[in-house]
């Protein structure tokens, strides 16, 4: 990552001082990384003496409820289940700070809040193009692993810190640990040499590395890991361009008793396949169906995603969604847009 500018520290401080009544959000379907970063910016904030809420547009997985004691509960609004106390706080703040996206529409039913709200917005993001133009101050780096990782060093210049990662209250330290740990794949993507300094400092600290892998990833369902078998070996399609999808539909899901967060990690498995150089999971949702790729080094899932999947994210790993009734008439028809698309997609690299 590059040096963090002490002009903006200088400026953060300054908006902090100046703000006593401050909303921290991220975006959609918040993951490991989302949650981490603006739990640990809300009990920073608290540390500091600030009245906080976090908003989300909906609710956090359940593998993230450790990350939650009774009284982050009680300022965390969802907006799908509290719209008008989601719109009340966000217009009586005086700041919001946004953490883990690049662009309005990635918080989905906030977008509108949030565009409209007059107040200082400040954007903490490592994902590709920020919508810079609608932030008074912007720490954009896409060389660190997580939001959680950028919000650290950020912290860490911080008068208050002075890069004495022990002076980072607890329960921030666990969350920032948490968004790097499952942004990183658990160390396996996205590494850099500022990434493993984090995670010393924070180990050196008394951060519990255990309990949180313990929490992340020893606490599934029985019928979670039947899933992943029955996708793995009943599922999983490999196309002659080396691009490995699987489709999710509702009624599997409803089988399995899918939970929000439970597919998490599985579009990686198969990039484990030496012929595999792209993968993409298709989840089935109501009205639109959710895609995840992720991509080996030299192909671009994010371009992928930006072609012919609605969406971006990060080069090797990106989203987006297919509407049902506009993209295609049903999840039926997903292997075929699959094939047809990323055959397409695939000439840039196969001639
Ligand atoms: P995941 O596959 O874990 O849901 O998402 C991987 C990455 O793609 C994340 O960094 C996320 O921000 C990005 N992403 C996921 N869905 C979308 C989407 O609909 N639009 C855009 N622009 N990015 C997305
Ligand atoms: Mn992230």
């Amino acid at each position: 990552m590059k040096d963090i500018d002490s002009a903006h520290i200088l400026r953060l401080e300054d908006m902090l001082t100046k703000a006593s009544n401050i909303v921290v959000t991220t975006h959609m379907k918040p993951d490991g990384d989302a949650m981490g970063s603006s739990l640990a910016m809300y009990h920073y904030l608290k540390a500091i003496g600030k009245d906080c809420r976090i908003i989300l547009s909906d609710p956090n997985p359940p593998t993230l409820d450790f990350l939650l004691d009774e009284n982050t509960r009680k300022d965390l609004i969802i907006y799908e289940a509290y719209p008008i106390s989601a719109a009340s706080a966000i217009k009586d703040s005086d700041l919001i700070i946004c953490l883990d996206f690049n662009a309005f529409h990635r918080t989905d039913t906030l977008e509108p809040l949030l565009s409209e709200a007059v107040h200082p917005k400040i954007l903490i993001d490592h994902h590709l193009s920020p919508d810079s133009g609608r932030f008074s101050l912007v720490f954009s780096e896409t060389e660190v692993s997580s939001a959680s990782e950028l919000l650290f060093h950020i912290l860490m210049h911080t008068d208050n810190i002075a890069h004495d990662a022990s002076r980072i209250p607890a329960a921030a330290a666990t969350a920032l640990m948490t968004g790097m740990i499952t942004d990183t794949n658990n160390f396996a993507n996205s590494v850099y040499p500022s990434t493993l300094r984090m995670a010393s400092a924070l180990l050196e600290a008394g951060t519990d590395r255990d309990m949180i892998l313990q929490q992340l990833y020893n606490r599934f369902t029985e019928s979670r890991l039947r899933l992943m078998g029955h996708m793995m070996k009943d599922l999983l399609k490999i196309t002659d361009d080396g691009v490995a999808y699987i489709v999710l539909d509702q009624d599997t899901q409803r089988r399995f008793h899918v939970k929000e967060g439970d597919t998490e990690g599985f579009v990686n498995m198969p990039l484990s396949i030496d012929k595999v150089v792209m993968s993409i999971l298709l989840k089935e949702d109501n009205d639109r169906i959710r895609v995840s790729i992720r991509s080996k080094r030299g192909y671009s899932a994010n371009q992928c995603a930006r072609a012919h999947f609605n969406g971006g994210g990060h080069e090797n790993a990106s989203g987006g969604r297919l509407q049902i009734g506009k993209d295609l008439a049903g999840i039926e028809e997903a292997s075929e847009y699959i094939e047809r698309h990323t055959h397409t997609f695939m000439k840039r690299y196969n001639g």
